[in-house]
């Protein structure tokens, strides 16, 4: 029977990306990968000829058609005008898992941690990468951190069902919810709820600052790590320098139908053309695209000769070192140096042993129904005044006899009432006003609820007597738990 080959986009890219891919693939070609290679545009040329993301317009047919994408690094043009081509890739494609294995290869590349081998799995499509950014005051910006129940669950899920198919140990998870209890709050709280279906693997959680303080100084520690989008960004490159080894990481990004795979690094243009670079990354990454689509086999095959080719000395540029390696090569002597050692295993470095992993399959989202009570609001106003006693009580008698104005807080602490006289203040007031019914007290504080058109009323009181209103939220109990944070007091 003649078997299909799988039909691979591939993006050679900018820099030293044509020099890493083409060695990528004589590697894949010599070590039997069934893979045909459909060539996809997109990077610097794009750019200049006036698309603003980068991509080919011809490619998102092509991806749609075979949707797996093999990607050398591409070169940002200078200047304003064009978007991110990873951003919008991830987006477009719904690639909402990012999977960067980070492995010691001690003492051939040098690390303060020899025993290390983690894997980061960052969440790829929202957080602070939402992109929603306003300057709401002539002293104030904002950036949106949204943060969803959907893209939680994918990414947990995602993550234990990688812990569980790759046979490792442990997920950490890694949030900053002692301060951020609604967003990061909920991505803990969805961690814990699926966590408790698999109870096979040891499951911890710790806050950010002092988990990425680990990884860069006991990264041995963990095992597979989940984080949001912007804690994952960073991380996974702490983890990948301490590693000693940011040339040779490559890295995955997963979506429900389509998949990217890249080296980390940059397109490098310092060195572009001299056939020096390192395609190692790009093989790392080539050889996740092959367990992605089921050839753990052959992936095996190449990460054990690259393995063996790193313990026999026979280094590129980047890694050389007078006295430890055996000889420096460039760019496609390093890949030969691989293809002779196809069928070798390393000889002190950890045996790679990658089975064809079966498709991780994400349930579709089923949106609990629940009832949504609005109990107030903040308005936020662009306010020059410097006493916030004197504010509050305007805004207060303003209210009406419905609604009570709860506290006025600035950059989120509380000045009103009885705030205090050093705490620095900016023109951004936000003001909380409730039901003035009595609350009910309970544990989650809830409140009386009120109406939308109580909103309008007090919105047009205050606009009637001058005050600007930059921006409102509103507040809403979900089956009778606070949707939103507390402020100080209250
Ligand atoms: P870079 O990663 O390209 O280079 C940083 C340093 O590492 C340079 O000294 C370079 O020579 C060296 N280096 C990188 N890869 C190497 C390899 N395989 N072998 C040997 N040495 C290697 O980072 P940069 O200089 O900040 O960025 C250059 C360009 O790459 C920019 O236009 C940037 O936007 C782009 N970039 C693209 C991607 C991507 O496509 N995923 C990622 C990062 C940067």
């Amino acid at each position: 029977m003649i078997q299909t080959k799988t039909i691979v986009g591939v993006a050679h890219g900018d820099g030293i990306g044509p020099e890493i891919m083409e060695a990528v693939l004589h590697i894949l070609h010599k070590a039997g990968a069934s893979i045909q290679a459909a060539p996809v545009r997109m990077g610097k040329q794009v750019y200049e000829s006036g698309v603003s993301a980068g991509i080919d317009p011809s490619a998102w047919e092509l991806l749609h058609q075979h949707p797996i994408l093999l990607k050398a690094p591409v070169t940002t043009p200078q200047g304003g005008g064009y978007k991110s081509l990873n951003v919008t890739l991830r987006k477009s494609l719904s690639l909402f898992a990012n999977v960067r294995p980070v492995r010691a290869f001690s003492p051939y590349v040098p690390t303060i941690s020899p025993k290390m081998d983690l894997v980061i799995i960052r969440e790829n499509e929202e957080d602070l990468y939402a992109g929603i950014e306003h300057q709401q005051t002539a002293d104030v910006v904002q950036c949106l951190k949204l943060i969803t129940r959907p893209g939680c669950e994918k990414i947990i899920r995602y993550a234990f069902e990688y812990t569980r198919a790759q046979g490792r140990k442990k997920l950490t998870c890694m949030t900053k919810d002692n301060i951020m209890k609604q967003t990061d709050g909920l991505f803990h709280q969805v961690f814990r709820e699926i966590g408790a279906e698999y109870p096979e693997i040891e499951q911890d959680h710790m806050i950010i600052d002092i988990g990425a303080a680990y990884v860069a100084q006991r990264p041995e520690q963990f095992d597979v790590i989940v984080l949001p989008n912007l804690y994952g960004d960073i991380v996974s490159d702490i983890a990948a320098q301490v590693a000693g080894s940011v040339g040779l990481a490559g890295s995955a990004n997963i979506g429900p139908r389509c998949a990217m795979f890249e080296a980390i690094h940059g397109s490098a243009p310092d060195i572009a053309g001299r056939g020096i670079a390192n395609p190692s990354g790009l093989l790392q990454a080539a050889c996740m695209m092959l367990q992605h689509i089921g050839q753990g086999d052959v992936a095996a095959r190449i990460s054990n000769a690259w393995l063996a080719t790193l313990e026999d000395g026979i280094h590129t540029a980047d890694i050389f070192r007078d006295g430890f390696s055996r000889a420096q090569v460039g760019t496609m002597a390093f890949a030969n140096a691989v293809v002779d050692r196809l069928g070798e295993s390393p000889q002190h470095l950890r045996k790679e042993v990658l089975t064809a992993s079966a498709p991780i399959i994400i349930p579709p989202y089923q949106r609990a129904a629940v009832q949504k009570t609005l109990v107030g609001v903040d308005l936020f106003l662009d306010w020059v005044g410097e006493d916030p006693q004197a504010l509050g009580q305007v805004i207060s008698n303003l209210a009406g006899p419905e609604m009570q104005l709860k506290m006025i807080t600035n950059r989120g602490v509380k000045v009103y009432p009885e705030g205090l006289k050093d705490t620095f203040c900016t023109d951004h007031w936000r003001c909380r006003f409730v039901s003035a019914k009595a609350t009910v007290a309970t544990e989650v504080k809830t409140y009386s609820p009120i109406s939308y058109q109580q909103i309008l009323d007090l919105c047009t009181s205050l606009h009637q007597a001058g005050f600007d209103i930059v921006k409102s939220e509103h507040l809403y109990e979900f089956d009778g738990v606070r949707g939103f944070s507390l402020g100080q007091g209250e």
